[in-house]
């Protein structure tokens, strides 16, 4: 896709359609990928950071996930097309995922949380492979990415807020050939 810079962000400039069509096969041809979702409140963080500005524009695929980002893109007068944020994307995913027999590594939230999130996949998803769940709040991500090295799952979705989730994927995301996407709150929301 071309991008759009807002705030030196590289937003690609595509419909929600045409970046999971893009993305599903990225994920069936086991292409490493590392997608941010980025909001308003990363792009700002990214101003006075500029390691992890660095990092999003390293990053496969930066999303705009917010009206914010939608609107200035718009007043710099090269308008985006839509949002596409981090929750739908990964359910979007979920869902295909279950429908095609892939495989997920989920890391992040609170014990709890992440044991409702085991829950709602076994009930909705199925079909969906889990290869590995762990909640957030780990000391060391080092013996958990060389799990995921042992099981190259299709699709590894990291929910420990920024800038932590993008540091880690990318630090380890040569670890399995398949998505690594950080996911912020999300499983907040998929574990009720
Ligand atoms: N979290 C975590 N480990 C940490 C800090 C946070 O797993 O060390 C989780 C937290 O439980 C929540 C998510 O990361 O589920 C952060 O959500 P938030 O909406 O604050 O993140 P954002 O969407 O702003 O990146």
């Amino acid at each position: 896709f071309k991008t759009v810079n807002v705030l030196d962000v590289p937003f690609i400039n595509a419909t929600e359609a045409d970046f999971l069509t893009v993305l599903k096969e990225r994920i069936s041809g086991h292409q490493n990928t590392f997608v941010v979702t980025a909001n308003p409140e990363i792009v700002m963080y990214a101003q006075t950071h500029p390691e992890y500005l660095s990092l999003l524009q390293q990053a496969d695929f930066v999303t705009p996930d917010g009206i914010g980002i939608i609107k200035g893109a718009e007043m710099l007068h090269t308008p985006l097309p839509e949002r596409i944020t981090g929750y739908d994307t990964m359910t979007h995913l979920l869902q295909w995922g279950n429908a095609q027999h892939k495989s997920v590594y989920m890391v992040g939230a609170k014990p709890e949380v992440i044991a409702d999130v085991a829950d709602q996949l076994a009930v909705q998803f199925p079909n969906l492979t889990v290869l590995g769940i762990h909640d957030g709040y780990f000391n060391d991500f080092a013996p958990i990415a060389a799990d995921i090295r042992d099981k190259q799952p299709d699709m590894v979705f990291l929910a420990v807020g920024f800038p932590k989730q993008e540091q880690l994927i990318d630090q380890y995301r040569q670890a399995s050939n398949g998505l690594w996407m950080g996911v912020g709150g999300s499983f907040d929301v998929l574990g009720q």
